[in-house]
């Protein structure tokens, strides 16, 4: 094989110390599956169900169904799952734009939202059509040192105006970890508690089948994500979806296209097929990727890297950090991932002002759908501690690869 000897028996040695997780991992795999698979059968999903409707898209009866199937997977009310979200942020948007009115406050409790949220709360009406530009008030609070969430200073925040309360799965690219359903669940318990009116939002982005129950069946009342994430399974072209309570998802819908229109119209434009196979693949394809997220884990810490998951932690989402000494680091290792690549591996990623972050950030994304992430890919903000974001494999086996030739390609250069 094209790595040394020296290589592959330290990839051996790793592998048998993760076998157990892997092993768990596969059970995670079965079970997901089966709840996938049963809901189809209870759906009858048929091929004409994957016709592609144009125009005004009524009665797209694939589109009916697929939203009921969302819905039943993820144990909610009602949902709606569409090409025309463009993006993670898009969807996000429309549910917190669906639900928030002029005078309403919403707080995340889980730190900072992602970065590409920032520009669609906005600040001092900013005059770009953000939330906080249509008179919506915004704070978060900060975790706790030790991950967890502040309460007190929570329950100092709730105003008599607080609508919805924010709650983000994922560790995005900040070094904590994910959150757990069952740490959603608490969460819910508690805001609820506090007042039971406050609607519970999670962007669900990374998470989804990283774990055999979804955050609606701890009690959330809305979840968001990207189709060209975990759910998409690798071939869904574009997309989001939207799960929860029917009045809400109902107002992201109609924020989504338009009151009166909300989610009875819209053509597929072809893509209903990609959403049911993906959607199939997608407790499989989670599971490799999950898989190449533990060796990766494995293998980093045998060089004295810091890892969040470590190998042997649970895992929320699909995420795996890990900090590097320097910028070189960074840029070597994010670039090894991008020559591991099936699709432009000859093409080189330097660090740039992405639209929606704050920092420069170099990506390795060599990827069949474009910015898809469930695929083999790296993300690396250029900013101290240095932090590469890890993510995603079609196979574990194309995981694994990327890994040790990032290993073998910064050994090459002295940087290990
Ligand atoms: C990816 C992601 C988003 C945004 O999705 P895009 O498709 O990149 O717009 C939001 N939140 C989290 C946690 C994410 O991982």
């Amino acid at each position: 094989m094209y790595f040394s000897e020296d290589l592959l028996s330290l990839a051996d040695r790793v592998e048998t110390r993760i076998e157990g997780r892997l092993k768990e991992i596969d059970r995670l795999i079965d079970f997901n599956q089966w709840k996938v698979l049963d809901v189809f059968r209870k759906h009858r999903v048929s091929d004409y169900h994957f016709a592609s409707s144009t125009g005004y898209g009524y009665n797209d009866r694939g589109r009916e169904v697929l939203d009921t199937v969302y819905a039943d997977i993820f144990k909610a009310e009602s949902g709606i799952v569409r090409p025309h979200f463009v993006s993670g942020t898009h969807t996000i948007a429309a549910a917190l734009f669906g639900v928030l009115r002029p005078g309403d406050h919403f707080l995340f409790i889980t730190g900072k939202p992602y970065d590409t949220l920032h520009k669609v709360i906005g600040k001092d009406r900013d005059g770009t059509g953000s939330l906080s530009d249509w008179g919506i008030c915004y704070d978060h609070v900060e975790l706790l040192p030790d991950g967890t969430v502040d309460w007190e200073r929570v329950r100092g925040a709730i105003k008599e105006n607080t609508r919805l309360i924010g709650i983000q799965r994922s560790r995005g690219y900040e070094w904590r970890a994910s959150f757990s359903v069952e740490d959603i669940a608490e969460m819910v318990r508690r805001i609820k508690e506090i007042r039971s009116e406050l609607i519970v939002f999670v962007d669900n982005c990374y998470g989804e089948f990283t774990e055999s129950r979804e955050p609606t069946e701890a009690g959330a009342d809305l979840l968001a994500g990207s189709l060209i994430k975990n759910p998409g399974g690798g071939l869904a072209p574009s997309g989001g979806y939207i799960v929860g309570r029917r009045k809400y998802v109902e107002l992201a819908a109609n924020r989504l296209t338009a009151p009166g229109i909300g989610g009875e119209v819209g053509a597929m434009l072809g893509t209903t097929r990609a959403f049911y196979q993906g959607l199939f693949l997608a407790p499989h394809i989670v599971g490799q990727a999950l898989k190449g997220s533990v060796f990766a884990a494995g293998m980093f810490e045998e060089f004295g890297f810091a890892t969040q998951p470590r190998w042997d932690a649970p895992r929320s989402d699909l995420i795996q950090a890990i900090q590097f000494a320097n910028q070189d680091h960074l840029i070597a290792f994010v670039q090894s991932i991008q020559q591991a690549s099936a699709i432009d591996a000859h093409v080189v990623p330097e660090p740039w002002d992405m639209p929606g972050y704050e920092h420069p950030v170099i990506m390795a994304a060599g990827t069949f759908i474009q910015g898809g992430s469930l695929e083999l890919s790296a993300d690396a903000p250029i900013r101290q501690p240095y932090i590469a974001y890890l993510q995603g494999g079609l196979t574990y086996s194309h995981a694994k690869l990327g890994v040790l030739h990032a290993i073998s390609s910064m050994l090459g250069k002295g940087l290990l």
